[in-house]
C-alpha cells in the first residue's frame, strides 16, 4: 500500500480527514507561549471556541486526547466514593465508566443493547429511585461513536429535572461537536468533554471540558485528586492568556483555522450537511439489504453509520479487503460488536463526493467479500444527494 497513488479515504469516525489549511496552519513556526502573540491567540480562541460549544462560560484546552477530557469532568466535579449513574449506549460509554470505577466512584452502569440511545424514561427512574440523592452526577456519551447511535439529550435533560434530582450531568460530546447540534447552556450540561480529532477536523491532541457554573461551584469541594486536569489555575492562566504548562502551541494554530471554517460555513449549515450525508450513508446500507445499527429514527448520528453485517461475515474481513483494493479505512466494531459491524466515518472536511467515493469503496468491498449484497445501494445514496 506504500505504492498507492491519489489521497488515501480516512473514513473512519476519528481522527477524521484535516483540511490542507488546518495543516498549513500547524506548520506553522512554534512560537514562545509567554509572550505577547501566544497571548493574544489564547484570548482569540477562548472566544472562538464558545459558539461550538454553545456556550458562553469558559472552556478548558488540554494538550490531551479525548480520554484525558474525560477523566478532567470527573476529577474536577466529583469526590471518592460519590455514585455516577452511566449507560450503557456502546464502547466509549464503557471505557468512561471504567475509568469513573478506576478513579474510585461508585458506579451504576444501566446496561444497553448498542442500538438506542440513553433512555430519559430511564434517567427519570434511576433518579427519582435516588430519594437519598447519593447520586452525584448522570454521564452520558452524546453520539455513541461505537455504534452510530446519538442519544437524545434535551429529552435527558428534562427527565432529570422532572425528577428535581440535583445530580451534575457530564456528557461525552467527542463525536458529535461541531458535526451535530450542540448547546451545552441551553440543555442545562455541567460538563462537556470533547476532543479535536473529530468534527473539529484537527489531528489528536487537544482536549476540552466546557464548564457550567454548577460545575464550577462542585470544583470548589470536589475530593479526587487533581493536578494536571485541574480547572482552577488553567481558569488563572487563561485570564492573563497563557497555561498551566506548555500548550500544544501548533495544534492551536489549527484549532484557529478550523474555527474559522465552521464559521464561515455557519454551524447549523455545518450541522445540516452531516445530516444530510448520514441520510445518504443510510439509503446506501438500506439499498444493499444490509442493517443500520441505529433502531430509532430519532436517534441517527449524523457522523457515523454502523453497518451490521450478516451473522456468517466478518467485518473486520471485509475492512482489510477495502484497505487492501481501494486504500480506505473504515472503522472497526469495537467491544461486544468486533467483526460484527463496520462503521462509515462522514464528519468534519467532507462533501459529497467524498461520500459518493466512500460508499462506492464499500460497495465494491461488499461485493468482493462474497456478500450477497443489492447493487442499488450507491444509486439510493446517489438519489438523496441529488434531491435534498
Ligand atoms: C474518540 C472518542 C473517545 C476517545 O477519545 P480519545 O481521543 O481516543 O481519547 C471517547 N468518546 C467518544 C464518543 C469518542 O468518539
Amino acid at each position: 500500500m506504500s505504492q498507492a497513488s491519489g489521497r488515501h479515504f480516512l473514513q473512519i469516525p476519528g481522527p477524521t480527514n484535516v483540511p490542507d489549511q488546518v495543516l498549513r496552519a500547524i506548520s506553522s513556526p512554534t512560537i514562545d507561549h509567554r509572550g505577547p502573540d501566544f497571548a493574544e491567540l489564547t484570548h482569540q480562541l477562548l472566544d472562538a471556541i464558545k459558539p461550538v460549544f454553545g456556550t458562553a462560560g469558559p472552556v478548558m484546552i488540554y494538550p490531551s486526547s479525548g480520554t484525558g477530557a474525560w477523566e478532567a469532568a470527573l476529577v474536577n466535579t466529583l469526590s471518592p466514593g460519590d455514585r455516577v449513574l452511566c449507560f450503557e449506549t456502546g464502547q466509549f460509554a464503557t471505557l468512561w465508566q471504567e475509568m469513573a470505577r478506576s478513579l474510585g466512584l461508585q458506579v451504576d452502569f444501566v446496561p444497553g443493547d448498542g442500538r438506542h440511545g440513553v433512555d430519559p424514561g430511564l434517567v427519570a427512574e434511576k433518579l427519582a429511585a435516588d430519594t437519598a440523592r447519593s447520586i452525584k452526577a448522570v454521564c452520558v456519551v452524546h453520539n455513541e461513536t461505537s455504534t452510530g447511535v446519538t442519544s437524545r439529550l434535551p429529552e435527558i435533560r428534562q427527565a432529570i429535572d422532572t425528577t428535581g434530582h440535583s445530580a451534575l450531568l457530564l456528557v461525552d460530546a467527542i463525536s458529535s461537536l461541531g458535526s451535530a447540534d450542540y448547546r451545552h447552556d441551553e440543555w442545562g450540561v455541567d460538563v462537556t468533554v470533547a476532543g479535536s480529532q473529530k468534527g473539529l477536523m484537527l489531528p489528536p491532541g487537544l482536549g476540552f471540558n466546557a464548564i457550567s457554573d454548577k460545575a464550577l461551584e462542585a470544583s470548589r469541594t470536589a475530593g479526587l485528586p487533581r493536578s494536571y486536569w485541574d480547572w482552577k489555575p488553567i481558569i488563572e492562566a487563561n485570564q492573563r492568556g497563557s497555561f498551566p504548562y506548555t500548550p500544544a502551541t501548533n495544534l492551536l494554530y489549527g484549532l484557529r483555522e478550523a474555527l474559522r471554517m465552521l464559521d464561515a460555513e455557519g454551524l447549523p449549515a455545518v450541522f445540516a450537511r452531516h445530516a444530510r450525508h448520514a441520510r445518504a450513508a443510510r439509503a446506501a446500507v438500506r439499498g444493499w439489504g444490509l442493517e443500520v445499527m441505529c433502531l430509532d429514527e430519532r436517534e441517527h448520528s449524523g457522523s457515523v453509520t454502523a453497518v451490521l453485517v450478516p451473522q456468517d461475515q466478518d467485518a473486520d474481513k471485509i475492512r482489510q479487503i477495502i484497505l487492501e483494493r481501494f486504500d480506505m479505512s473504515l472503522g472497526a466494531g469495537l467491544g461486544k460488536f468486533t467483526g460484527r459491524i463496520f462503521r462509515i466515518g462522514h464528519l468534519g472536511h467532507f462533501n459529497d463526493l467524498t461520500l459518493a467515493g466512500t460508499l462506492a469503496g464499500v460497495q465494491m468491498g461488499l461485493q468482493l467479500a462474497g456478500l450477497d449484497i443489492d447493487p442499488g445501494g450507491v444509486d439510493a445514496a446517489l438519489d438523496v444527494l441529488r434531491s435534498e
